[in-house]
Parts: C-alpha cells; structure tokens; sequence
C-alpha cells in the first residue's frame, strides 16, 4: 500500500494512493499526519473517508513526512563500490588508504529542515557550495519503536519505506571533516513521492536507479548494501531509543557525480530522477 501526504483544499492530509498512481483516497481529517498513522498503528484502509477518491494530479504531493519530528538517521558509504569512489575522490576527510570498507557503518544525520517534496526544486545554494551531488537512497520508516533492537527481530520494527535524495555539499562535507553541514542544507533532502507499508516490497531484492537529466548514473540492488537493514537498525538502537516515524537513510550506490571521471556536480536546471522497484519515482529539478 502506497500513502502520500498530500495538500487539498488547503489542508495536509494523508491518502492512500491506487495500484495505478492514478487516484488517491482520503484518510479521514483527524489523520492528516503520516507520522500519527503509523504511532496509533492504524489500519489505513479502516481509516479511508468513503466516497473520497480523487484524481492524484488535483492534489500536490508533500514529503510523506514534510518535516520529520527528529533528525534523520543516515548511512555513509554502504555499496562496495561506492565507498571505493569515495575514497578515490579526495572528499573524504581522513580517508585511509586501502582502508575502503569500514567495520562498523558510518553514521551521521540530516536535519529536518532538509526535506523537500518531490518535484520541488533542490536549491544549490551558490556562495556556500560549488559542489553538489545527489545520492539515491532507499530510507527505511520505523514502526514500532524500542532500544536494545535485535537483528533477528528488526523486521517486526519496520512500518514500510520511501525514496530519499541524500543531497550533498561534497566541499563542506570535506572542508568540516564531519558531514552534517554539507548534508543539511535547506532542500537537501527530497524524499517520496509517498511511502509504501512494508509488506508491499522486499526490502532485501529492490533495484535503485539515479538518472540525471535522463543518463543512468546509479544502478544497485539493496542486497549489495554491506551492512544489512537489520544490522543498522541493531546498531542504531543499541543505545538510542528508536521512535515511530524515525527515518533512517540506508546508503547510496556507486555512481555519484565525484565518482565520474572529471567529476560532475549539480547545476541549475538538472533533473534528479531516483526510482526505486515497488515505491515510485521521486524527480526534484535544481535551481
Ligand atoms: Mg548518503
């Protein structure tokens, strides 16, 4: 099942998108916030409006969570392959030589500021960044929260996924050795277009794609990731209580713009297409 957070008649609410993303169904207005949904552990089926079916393209799609109520957890260099072009990119402060694949994940987070919708545009930010780069991500949603999370158990913790665009200043990320001002700008975060309950999709077999302004730049499959879902919801919980509605970024593939030969950053006017096989498609032009 597909949810978006959307804006109609001037009001959040959230619905419940058809198979064919053609039309959205409305849940009623007292869940008009995804992250209240998934906390109450309401059936959203149980919760739809009937009769309220309209046309998706009458409504304007927001972030499924427009502004997270924490930050949002992130993975860094989690694809082989891409913590190889990292390294050899020179933008990473303090990279080890031979020493591509680290032994515990690399984790860092983006400020809720940082989200955006998709098809709102990703600001570039000019006089604070050159260098931006777009990273493909798929962002696991926490259902049932609790600390102390075993592996074997991380799945019965998961209410579902969407698609995050894990935007960065590739000079600031360098410049201040840790990465959270580079990946924190305003829009620096374009998640959706909605998300989708666990049970729709394996989360161990999805196909990541990135196409910038049309040429494929990132293909991957999430059973590459080196440190698996499980593991990172392990990690992460050991010592911080997670919540519903926490957010958590699981990494992106090989194929970002420091990882092409000259490389390549954002301008204005690129398309960042970032599809995802069972979730969608989510699309930000830069400005
Ligand atoms: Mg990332």
């Amino acid at each position: 099942m597909k949810l978006a957070t959307i804006r109609y008649n001037g009001a959040q609410r959230v619905g419940c998108v058809t198979e064919d993303e053609m039309r959205v169904e409305l849940l009623g207005p007292e869940w008009s916030d995804l992250r209240q949904v998934i906390a109450a552990g309401v059936d959203p089926i149980s919760a739809l409006v009937p009769g309220s079916s309209i046309p998706l393209s009458s409504v304007e799609v927001l972030a499924p969570f427009p502004r997270p109520h924490r930050n949002i957890m992130c993975v860094g260099k989690n694809y082989r392959e891409h913590a190889k072009e990292f390294a050899r990119s020179g933008y990473e402060a303090g990279a080890v030589a031979g020493k591509d694949i680290d032994d515990f994940p690399a984790l860092f987070s983006k400020l809720p500021s940082t989200v955006t919708a998709h098809e709102a545009p990703i600001h570039l930010h000019k006089g604070v960044t050159e260098k931006v780069d777009y990273e493909a991500e798929l962002a696991v949603i926490i259902g049932k929260g609790g600390r102390g999370i075993r592996p074997e158990d991380a799945w019965s913790h998961i209410w579902g996924y969407t698609i995050v665009n894990d935007v960065t200043a590739r000079d600031v990320q360098k410049n201040h050795k840790q990465w959270f001002l580079g990946k924190s700008l305003d829009s620096f975060a374009p998640m959706g277009p909605w998300a989708v309950t666990a049970d729709s999709v394996d989360a161990t077999d999805l196909t990541v794609t990135c196409h910038v302004n049309g040429e494929l730049r990132q293909k991957a499959n999430t059973r590459d990731l080196i440190f698996d879902i499980p593991t990172l919801i392990a990690t992460l919980s050991a010592g911080i209580t997670l919540e519903p509605g926490d957010i958590i970024a699981t990494g992106t593939p090989a194929g970002v713009g420091i990882g092409l030969d000259p490389p390549q950053f954002l301008k204005s006017g690129d398309r960042v297409e970032i599809t995802i096989s069972g979730i969608g498609t989510l699309a930000n032009t830069c400005q």
